[in-house]
């Protein structure tokens, strides 16, 4: 690729496969997988990742709203899409999309089957989100009756499957939390099965897959891991993170002892201080609590401490020790540095930086 000249987000989709593979090498060939691409696909390019996620054959693609899902069906996407946390108002265009509401409670499941017999529908697909302990959206098992009941008269939907969210897959301290959800979530189902053959059911995040065999089901829902993540050190190894936030030096600048830098002042120098200044800022989600010395950068293989305060649309480093001109690359996070210890460093997580990089910045891609 030719050297950076402004800020980009490289996004690999030869990593995308490589996660993708190893997601699969993890379940047995029979379990359905569905790729979460809600958010953008996790800040990377909804289009582009999912258009090669449904080449590699994925099964069920995922999103949060139904903007998210109307953006994949315009690009392309044909699979079945689930959208997590519709909003009633959004109902016909689910329908007039093709997409799959999640239905958490009984407000939703009654509004659906209004739409559904005003669009005059038969057997529309829907998922049944349960609650199992993650206490954010869902059904409760004793639901199920009366669940079953509304289902029974109305057959402009159909229960494609029944699902559940694990809450902390990812810690190995709570084995006994991600034991009892699964437990519970087994009895949903065996209460569901008494009633309906046809249903499938899902409940691991990737965390889930990795940790926890018994909680595959039919289907497992992968977001993190299909980006590079996988929340351990010893699965952090084995994916690879598609994309690396990079960027330039615009402007180098040697300020003086007691000279100060950015807005507020908020930095001094102490003693002559080489600056480099950066194309990119809290508008492109670099926020603040990164200025001030939290954050770094990566420059020619060192690490570039941000002092004063992030601006909107740049930010400035500390590069006294390191030998550099205007126009080098400068590194947010890649596969080396990677968006762990970035983020780590203001007491984040990957998710949220990686899913913080704004639009405006410019997306470009590795085959
Ligand atoms: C976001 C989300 C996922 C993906 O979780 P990861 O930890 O990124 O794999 C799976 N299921 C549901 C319901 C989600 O909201």
């Amino acid at each position: 690729m030719d050297a950076i000249q402004e800020t980009v987000l490289e996004i690999d989709l030869q990593k995308l496969k490589h996660n993708f593979e190893f997601i699969k090498s993890n379940i047995n060939p029979k379990t359905k997988v569905l790729a979460v691409v809600k958010a953008f696909a996790y800040g990377s390019d909804a289009e582009k990742v999912s258009l090669s996620l449904q080449e590699l054959k994925v099964d069920y693609f995922a999103v949060a709203y139904t903007q998210e899902g109307v953006l994949l069906r315009k690009a392309g996407i044909t699979k079945p899409i689930i959208v997590l946390h519709p909003q009633p108002i959004n109902f016909k265009t689910i329908i007039d999309n093709c997409l799959s509401p999640s239905i958490y409670s009984f407000r939703l499941l009654k509004q659906f089957i209004q739409a559904t017999k005003t669009l005059k529908t038969k057997h529309y697909p829907i998922h049944l989100k349960f609650n199992t302990g993650l206490n954010r959206l869902g059904f409760v098992l004793e639901n199920i009756p009366q669940i079953l009941t509304k289902i029974a008269v109305n057959d402009s939907i159909k229960i494609t499957s029944v699902f559940s969210h694990l809450a902390v897959s990812d810690d190995e301290n709570e084995k006994a939390f991600t034991q009892k959800q699964i437990q519970l979530f087994t009895q949903i189902k065996s209460e569901f099965k008494k009633f309906d053959s046809a249903i499938f059911y899902h409940l691991a995040n990737t965390s889930g897959i990795l940790n926890y065999p018994k909680a595959h089901f039919d289907m497992v829902r992968t977001g993190i891991g299909l980006y590079g993540f996988g929340n351990t050190d010893k699965y952090d190894k084995q994916l690879q993170p598609i994309a690396s936030l990079k960027s330039v030096i615009s402007q180098i600048h040697t300020l003086q002892k007691g000279e100060s830098l950015g807005y507020n002042r908020a930095f001094i120098a102490d003693q002559i201080t080489k600056t480099a200044t950066i194309p990119i800022g809290h508008a492109d989600g670099i926020s603040r609590q990164y200025g001030n010395g939290n954050g770094f950068v990566i420059i020619n293989d060192k690490k570039a401490f941000i002092i004063g305060n992030v601006c909107m649309d740049m930010i400035m480093v500390n590069i006294t020790n390191i030998d550099c001109n205007e126009g080098n690359e400068v590194i947010i996070y890649d596969n080396k540095n990677t968006a762990i210890p970035f983020s780590n460093a203001v007491g984040s997580i990957s998710y949220e930086i990686i899913t913080a990089t704004s639009q405006r910045i410019k997306r470009v891609f590795k085959q």
